[in-house]
């Protein structure tokens, strides 16, 4: 989450409910510590998650698309594997796969971070609580190997369970729960779909039931939550979608932090393992008058480009008519001619005049086009190297004030939680 994503949501937040966000509340306040995160692997001055997580979960700058394996090869024991031993809990929450780069960067080594199967076996006994999706990677029927994983969680007295309603009636320690064979779905078109919220719970829902179950335990505790998605709408320069996202993740801080009280040894980072395609609001109009107004438009919007472009793959008409139509459904503009001109264009496999190779691809220049109308923009359709915002509160939070670097996180959450 890149640094503009945080300004933005307070406003939007303000806009949409009328109050702001938990976050920037925080951060106005004298409680809380603040700092920046210093992100870069060991391969680029721009890190992908797998490399980001295991200078968190393994003390080592990696190189990217690894999990806690170093430049040399040497397999680095994660986080997890080194508390758990210590009698330490452990708990991932994510909405993208609970095997994804970020959750596994805490308790998993695996060369690749495509190696989602082998992750989901180390979390076995590793790991008390795991909420998110990921299904896949669990069940018979998603793997190589045709080993039934959710069936070992199931007789490692593990919960095993599948829906809101599961989640929600679970009381056991230790639970699996996985909502969707893959990511969960953007929150944009989540609010819109009746069958998706009775399905699959929010991320705030799995920050209580997850920290419930860490809160009234004599053993310490580590818990990861994610809101995987913001990153992804960032890659789909979607601006919609990521504000929602962060709202969403807005939430789960909130309960978070209300569950937390006053409970004065525990410990709560908020923070980004990276910065993605650094969206802003542009100031628009003489003086920049219009801003508000335009801002406001994004408030409007009613799905993430991902649905507007499944509606558009599987639209049967695909003539200048559909497109605006499908973009006035989701967006509530018009697009000008120009514009739609462009996009048809590229959606058919044609070039298109944009100098910016990141920002001629598809989502880049549906995000221009969207961003015409709501004053944002983006610098690509990709990761970035900007340090990223950095906020803590509670015991030990001092240590996360001033520019921390992503691989001295490791060894300050090990002192805290080892002595
Ligand atoms: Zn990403």
């Amino acid at each position: 989450m890149s640094q503009g994503v945080l300004s933005m949501t307070e406003a939007f937040s303000r806009q949409l409910r009328g109050k702001g966000t938990r976050w920037w509340d925080l951060m106005s306040g004298q409680e809380a510590v603040m700092g920046l995160m210093d992100t870069a692997s060991a391969s680029s001055m721009v890190t992908d998650s797998a490399a980001a997580s295991s200078a968190w979960g393994g003390g080592k700058r990696v190189p990217n698309g690894r999990i806690n394996v170093d430049a040399d090869g040497n397999h680095r024991e994660s986080i997890g594997e080194t508390l758990q031993k210590k009698g330490v809990r452990i708990g991932l929450v994510s909405t993208a796969t609970i095997t994804h780069a970020t959750p596994a960067g805490f308790a998993a080594t695996v060369p690749s971070r495509g190696q989602e199967h082998q992750i989901a076996e180390q979390y076995l006994n590793r790991v008390d609580v795991l909420l998110g999706g990921g299904s896949q990677f669990f069940k018979k029927q998603g793997r190589a190997d045709r080993r039934d994983l959710a069936e070992e969680f199931a007789k490692a007295k593990y919960d095993v369970v599948g829906s809101r309603d599961e989640l929600l009636r679970s009381r056991s320690k230790k639970i699996l729960g996985t909502f969707s064979p893959g990511y969960l779905p953007y929150m944009v078109d989540y609010h819109r779909d009746k069958e998706l919220q009775q399905r699959i719970p929010t991320l705030a829902e799995m920050a209580e039931a997850a920290l419930s179950r860490f809160l009234h335990d004599e053993a310490p505790f580590l818990m990861q939550l994610e809101g995987a998605r913001i990153d992804h709408a960032a890659h789909k320069n979607d601006i919609g979608a990521i504000l929602h996202e962060q709202i969403a993740f807005d939430d789960a801080v909130s309960k978070v932090l209300q569950m937390v009280g006053e409970r004065d040894e525990i410990l709560v980072i908020l923070t980004s393992d990276h910065g993605n395609a650094n969206p802003a609001l542009n100031g628009t109009g003489p003086g920049y008058r219009d801003t508000n107004e335009v801002f406001s438009r994004i408030a409007r919007i009613k799905g993430s480009a991902e649905s507007f472009m499944s509606q558009w793959n599987r639209s049967k008409k695909k003539d200048s008519t559909a497109m605006t139509e499908l973009m006035e459904s989701v967006y509530g503009f018009k697009p000008a001619l120009p514009e739609l001109q462009a996009l048809m264009d590229r959606l058919g496999g044609r070039k298109v005049t944009e100098w910016s190779d990141q920002l001629s691809n598809p989502e880049g220049l549906l995000g221009q086009i969207v961003g015409n109308v709501t004053g944002t923009g983006w610098t690509g359709i990709v990761h970035t190297s900007d340090p990223t915002q950095l906020t803590a509160l509670g015991p030990g939070s001092e240590r996360f004030g001033g520019l921390v670097r992503n691989d001295l996180v490791h060894g300050k959450l090990l002192e805290l939680l080892m002595g």
